[in-house]
C-alpha cells in the first residue's frame, strides 16, 4: 500500500487540458484560441528574427560557457530590464533604489515577490493581497502556496464588456490600510480591458491614500500597444509618484522566449540602504527555491537589450505582433458588423493585448467547441493571436451562429 492513497485526485489545469483537446482534435477547421502564445498568420509560433540574430551571437561567443548565473542572475539582463521597466531617466533607476533579481519569467517573479510579502511585508492587522476578480488563473494559486491571504476588486462591468471603474477604486478605499494590491501593467489578462492614464492616476492617488503597496505584474510590455513606453507608463507613473513597489516582468510575450523562462522581479524602495537589505533577503529566498536562474534565455534576452540596432529591431518586431493582433481585432468586429450578429461588440476593438473578453457564455463556449472544433476558455476569453486571415470570417461565423 502506497502511503498517498487518501491523496485526492487534482483537477488538471483547465487551460493546459483545453491545449490537449485541440491537438487531439483531427477536425481540419479547428482554431486554438486557448494559449497565450503568440501565433503567425500562418498560425505558427514565431521565433522573433531578433531573436534569432541573439541566439546566433550567444552561440558563437568564444567566451560562452554553461556555467552558474549568480544568485540574483545576469548582471547585464537585470539592469537592462530594470530600465527598460522604469525608463532610464526615472528617479528611482537615477536615485539607485531598484534592486533587480532574474525569475523563472513572469512566474517565477510573481513567486519571488509573493514568497517575499508573505515573509517580510508588515500585516499587523493580517492585511490582505488584492488582486482583480478576473485574473490570471495563476494569480490565486501562487499566492495561496506561499501562505499570503488574498482578496480580490472589481475589475470588469459585464454590462459595458469594460473596467468597472468605481467597483475598484471603492474596493481599493475599504481595503484595511496597508493592504497590497495586485495591478496588471498592461494588457489585462484575461479581459484585454486597461485602465486610462486618468484612471491610473486616481488608482495611484487611491493607493496613496490607503497607504497600500502596489504589485504590478508586466508580462506584455510592448507587446500590446507596440511601443515598450507606452506599455509601461503605469509602473513608470507609479516610479516617479515615490511609492515602495514591486514589479513582475516576463519576456515571455515581448521576446517570444516563452520556454527560455527569462524574467525579472524588481523592487523599488524609498533609500538605496533599505535596498540592499531587500536584496540579501532575496537571494537567500532565490538560493532555497532555485539556486540560480537559467542562463541562456537571459543572455539572448541582454544581447537585445544592450545593442542599440538589435534593439530597434527589437522594437520592430514588437510592432509586427501587436499591429497582426490589432488587424485581428479589426477583421473579426467588421465581420461581426456584416453579419449583423446581435450584441454590440465595440469592445472587441477596445480592449487591447493577447486576450479578449468576449462575453460568450459557458454554454456559448462549448458549443464553439463541440460543433465548430474551436476551443477557447469557458470564461469566454479569446487569444487574439489564435486569429488569422484564414479563420478569422470562420470564427465570426461560429460566433453568429452560437449567440442567435
Ligand atoms: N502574469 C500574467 C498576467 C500573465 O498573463 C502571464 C502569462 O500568461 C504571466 C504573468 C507569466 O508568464 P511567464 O511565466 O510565462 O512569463
Amino acid at each position: 500500500v502506497s502511503s498517498f492513497e487518501a491523496l485526492p485526485l487534482a483537477p488538471k489545469d483547465p487551460l493546459f487540458g483545453l491545449i490537449a483537446a485541440y491537438k487531439a482534435d483531427t477536425d481540419p477547421r479547428k482554431v486554438d484560441l486557448g494559449v497565450g502564445a503568440y501565433r503567425d498568420d500562418n498560425a505558427k509560433p514565431w521565433i522573433l528574427p531578433v531573436v534569432r540574430k541573439a541566439e546566433e551571437r550567444v552561440n558563437t561567443d568564444p567566451a560562452l560557457n554553461h556555467e552558474y548565473l549568480p544568485i540574483a542572475g545576469l548582471g547585464t539582463f537585470t539592469s537592462a530590464s530594470a530600465k527598460l521597466m522604469f525608463g532610464a531617466e526615472n528617479p528611482a533607476i537615477r536615485e539607485n533604489r531598484v534592486t533587480s533579481v532574474q525569475t523563472i519569467s513572469g512566474t517565477g517573479a510573481v513567486h519571488l515577490g509573493g514568497l517575499f510579502l508573505a515573509k517580510f511585508f508588515p500585516r499587523p492587522e493580517n492585511q490582505k493581497l488584492y488582486f482583480s476578480n478576473p485574473t490570471w488563473a495563476n494569480h490565486g494559486q501562487i499566492f495561496g502556496n506561499v501562505g499570503l491571504p488574498t482578496g480580490t476588486y472589481p475589475y470588469w462591468d459585464p454590462s459595458t464588456k469594460g473596467l468597472n471603474f468605481t467597483g475598484l477604486i471603492e474596493a481599493l478605499e475599504t481595503a484595511p490600510e496597508g493592504s497590497i494590491i495586485l495591478l496588471h501593467a498592461c494588457a489585462h489578462n484575461p479581459t484585454g480591458v486597461d485602465p486610462t492614464r486618468e484612471q491610473w492616476m486616481k488608482i495611484a492617488e487611491t493607493v496613496a491614500q490607503k497607504k497600500h503597496f502596489p504589485f504590478f505584474d508586466c508580462a506584455y510590455q510592448g507587446f500590446a500597444s507596440g511601443d515598450l513606453e507606452n506599455d509601461a507608463w503605469a509602473v513608470r507613473y507609479f516610479a516617479e509618484a515615490g511609492f515602495e513597489m514591486c514589479v513582475a516582468q516576463s519576456y515571455a510575450k515581448n521576446l517570444g522566449l516563452y520556454g527560455q523562462r527569462a524574467g525579472c522581479f524588481h523592487f523599488v524602495t524609498h533609500t538605496e540602504e533599505t535596498k540592499g537589505r531587500i536584496l540579501s533577503q532575496l537571494e537567500i529566498l532565490q538560493r532555497s527555491e532555485i539556486s540560480n536562474p537559467p542562463a541562456y534565455g537571459a543572455k539572448v534576452a541582454s544581447t537585445v537589450l544592450n545593442d542599440k540596432a538589435l534593439f530597434r529591431e527589437w522594437e520592430d518586431n514588437l510592432r509586427t505582433m501587436s499591429g497582426r493582433i490589432i488587424e485581428m481585432r479589426q477583421r473579426l468586429y467588421n465581420k461581426l458588423v456584416e453579419l449583423g450578429t446581435p450584441g454590440g461588440w465595440t469592445h472587441i476593438t477596445k480592449q487591447i493585448g493577447m486576450f479578449s473578453f468576449t462575453g460568450l457564455t459557458e454554454a456559448q463556449v462549448r458549443r464553439l467547441k463541440e460543433e465548430f472544433h474551436i476551443y477557447l476558455t469557458n470564461n469566454g476569453r479569446i487569444s487574439m493571436a489564435g486569429l488569422n486571415t484564414r479563420n478569422v470570417d470562420y470564427f465570426a461565423e461560429a460566433v453568429d451562429k452560437v449567440v442567435r
